[in-house]
């Protein structure tokens, strides 16, 4: 397998810093040692269970399957995922259930996996000592040869040839390319768990399914979605101002669900349960996103993924699909390109007309699911994804 180099090559093998293991910085440091390619791991997370990673996340067959293949990885990953999760329902704000797709039993197109999960296997592929935990990236330096020194919050300090950016949403590698910023979208989620489900709340659980139920409808909207161990990860979602939510205490459960039950005033009271019998802990995950599209000049020693690239709202639903198909392809030209200039010169130049695509479909998603005629903006986009998934059967997952 061919090994790159630098545009001057000054080391037998380039020193490559990935800042962030998430599924895009992990699944580049995967890549690239199945190339037999050395690669450091930099995050701020003092160790892998530093914080629970929450929620769980579809991987679609083109992108998020694609980069496991390349990473070695799928069976695995089909032996860990929730293939029952695929199923996806829309309901009416009168609890009507208008859309109900259910997978056949040989179906993967986007098998669910919990974060954790993902996050596990990914980390217990890597050589050890790889991810450099504890690592808070405060700043990145040129030096002026096109290498970059990285210099952390722990008092380290490290020198690339390459650094790649996965450091998510608020990328500190991010201003060394572009002055872009994440933008509020308009749209704000408060988080909320249905925890042992089944057990504890058996209608809502039916009325969730197994996979992701969405009730959308006067630009609002509650999301639900099946995790691991029979929890339910609830999204209530509304198009609102962020000075809305600054009186809000969120500890303040009673007065949350009190303002929260108003905003949905007159939808049907089994959906309405969802915000007052749910076991909270209510979480404030407002949107944001980057311009569309985003992208810059081509620069030596540096370059990004996933949300650092893109961050994009989750209605594309390929955030973190994106993020380890960017670290697949970046990884590979990395291993096949003479330089890691040209390297990553191929590597954007395909990466970022792919992510404003799936931006500029993101933003357009939620413009709909957030609209005054979401219910009916959402209804045709499941009935397009229906129809290219079983063509002419469309109508057998819309009641
Ligand atoms: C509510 C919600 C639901 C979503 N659902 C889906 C879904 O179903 N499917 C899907 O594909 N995507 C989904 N997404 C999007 C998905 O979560 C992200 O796109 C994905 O996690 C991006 O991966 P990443 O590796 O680029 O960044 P991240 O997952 O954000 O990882 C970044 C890593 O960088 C580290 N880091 C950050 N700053 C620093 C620093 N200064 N120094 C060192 N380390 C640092 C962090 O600790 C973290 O480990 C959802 C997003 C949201 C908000």
């Amino acid at each position: 397998m061919p090994t790159a180099t630098t545009a001057t090559p000054r080391t037998a093998a380039p020193r490559i810093a990935v800042v962030g293991a998430g599924p895009g910085g992990l699944t580049c440091a995967r890549v690239l040692q199945r190339y037999g390619l050395p690669v450091t791991v930099f995050d701020r997370d003092g160790s892998p269970d530093a914080r629970t990673q929450g929620g769980t996340l579809d991987m679609q067959a083109d992108s998020g399957q694609a980069a496991l293949r390349a990473a070695g990885l799928l069976e695995r990953f089909l032996e860990l995922s929730r293939p029952e999760g695929q199923q996806m329902r829309l309901l009416g704000r009168d609890a009507a259930l208008l859309f109900d797709l259910v997978p056949e039993p040989e179906e993967a197109y986007k098998p669910e996996i919990d974060r954790g999960l993902l996050r596990g296997l990914l980390l217990d592929s890597l050589a050890p000592g790889t991810v450099h935990w504890g690592h808070h990236l405060t700043a990145v330096v040129p030096l002026g040869d096109g290498t970059h020194r990285l210099c952390f919050a722990n008092g380290a300090t490290s020198t690339a040839d390459l650094v790649i950016g996965a450091d998510g949403a608020w990328s500190r590698v991010r201003a060394l390319l572009s002055d872009a910023v994440p933008a509020y979208t308009g749209v704000t989620f408060v988080e909320a768990w249905l925890d042992d489900a089944d057990t504890r709340h058996p209608e809502l659980s039916a009325l969730v399914g197994e996979g992701t139920m969405m009730a959308l409808a006067d630009s609002k909207g509650l999301l639900a979605q099946r995790n691991g161990n029979r929890r339910i990860r609830l999204h209530i979602g509304l198009r609102a101002d962020r000075s809305r939510f600054e009186h809000l205490d969120l500890a303040d459960a009673r007065a949350v669900r009190a303002a929260l039950v108003r905003e949905f005033a007159g939808w049907d009271p089994v959906l309405l349960r969802l915000i007052t019998d749910n076991d909270g802990r209510f979480v404030d995950r407002p949107l944001f996103a980057l311009p569309v599209p985003h992208t810059w000049t081509t620069t030596p020693g540096v370059t990004l993924l996933g949300d650092a690239a893109h961050l994009m709202s989750p209605f594309s639903g390929m955030g973190a699909n994106l993020a380890m198909l960017d670290a697949a392809d970046l990884a590979g030209r990395i291993a096949t390109e003479d330089t890691l200039d040209t390297a990553v010169r191929a590597y954007e130049a395909t990466m970022l007309p792919r992510a404003a695509e799936a931006a500029e479909g993101a933003a357009e998603g939620l413009a709909g699911a957030f609209s005054p005629d979401s219910t009916a903006h959402t209804l045709q986009h499941l009935a397009a994804f229906a129809e290219a998934l079983r063509p002419g059967e469309a109508g057998v997952a819309a009641r």
